[in-house]
């Protein structure tokens, strides 16, 4: 370009148009160069994907449907229950049994790393127990159509995550939702306030990542959405794992409140650090070492001077 300037051959100004075309081809090049790399890198990433999504589910081989009871008469027995996590020699849970009464309030206590979390993952059939079995009114669970045995458990895990989704969606975990049901989970979980805040209502995307009006929740927000969760699917057991780790002291007052009100008929799971929340429990369960080492009220415990008296 400059040589043909030079000896005349394009005008002055031609000389910036033709420079800013080679520009944008240079350009053009670049980005084409980095679009075939994401491909190439996306592929990678969506093979793992595709093979996920093919993984045989190991969990769908019962068949036996769960009774619909309205009364919720649903008795669960943990019967010489042992389980190591696979690929591992230690054993986590030894030897368990237990039973869990409809419409208790149990809260489940111990030291870190005691089984806890663990015990609800086998009941949730996450895993199954490496010995023994866990029975639904007399039948191992194992027999049942997974996806209604599903349908038994509200849980709220400590590690939840908040997904980009619409704040209804979320809730209801579904792209149907009922809307006056998930406004009522949403009211009912304490979050009227949140929903303020909301300039879609139930259309609000959480979080940002895929839409700018998306609103970012607190922490303590987020465990209270999960509550959220838990409400709206109305399912006859409700197990909440550290429930109020996010809350301070005034949020977790109301939350147990809350909770206290949300469970009445239901059968009510609690994992807390917090001894707090055992006081208004029917039952305390005490694991250490993957063993249930004390179990009964709390004046009960607290008579006996046991560990639990000695956490508490
Ligand atoms: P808690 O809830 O009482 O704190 P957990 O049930 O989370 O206890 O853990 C019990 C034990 O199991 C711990 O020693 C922990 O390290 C081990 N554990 C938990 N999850 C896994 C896993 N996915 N794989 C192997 N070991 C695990």
């Amino acid at each position: 370009i400059a040589i043909c300037a030079y000896v005349g051959e394009i005008a002055a100004g031609s000389v910036v148009r033709y420079a800013g075309a080679i520009q944008q081809l240079i350009q053009a090049l670049t980005d084409l160069m980095s679009a075939w790399t994401r491909l190439h890198r996306n592929r990678a990433v969506m093979e793992e994907y595709l093979a996920y999504l093919d993984l045989k589910d190991v969990k769908k081989k019962g068949t036996i449907p769960v009774e619909k009871r309205r009364d919720g008469k649903f008795l669960i027995e943990f019967r010489n229950v042992s389980f190591r996590y696979p690929g591992t020699e230690k054993y986590v849970l030894k030897g368990m049994n237990v039973t869990l009464e409809i419409g208790e309030r149990m809260a489940l206590v111990g030291p870190n790393g005691s089984g806890k979390t663990t015990f609800i993952k086998l009941l949730c059939r996450l895993y199954d127990p490496t010995e023994g079995s866990i029975l639904l009114n007399g039948v191992d669970i194992r027999k049942y159509d997974y996806q209604e045995y599903m349908q038994l458990f509200s849980v709220v895990f400590q590690d939840f995550q908040i997904f980009p989704f619409a704040l209804g969606e979320y809730v209801a975990g579904s792209g149907q939702v009922e809307r006056e049901r998930a406004m009522d989970a949403i009211r009912r979980g304490g979050l009227e306030e949140l929903l303020g805040k909301m300039p879609e209502g139930l259309n609000t995307m959480l979080n940002r990542d895929f839409s700018d009006q998306g609103v970012e929740i607190s922490g303590g927000e987020a465990q209270k959405l999960a509550m959220a969760r838990a409400i709206y699917k109305n399912a006859p057991f409700v197990i909440l794992d550290e429930p109020t780790a996010a809350l301070d002291a005034i949020a977790e007052s109301e939350m147990y409140k809350m909770v206290n009100n949300l469970v009445e008929d239901h059968t009510a799971l609690f994992i807390s650090h917090r001894l707090s929340s055992t006081q208004f429990c029917d039952r305390i369960l005490f694991l250490e070492h993957g063993m249930i080492v004390e179990d009964g009220t709390h004046e009960e415990l607290m008579k006996r001077k046991g560990k639990y008296a000695r956490m508490f």
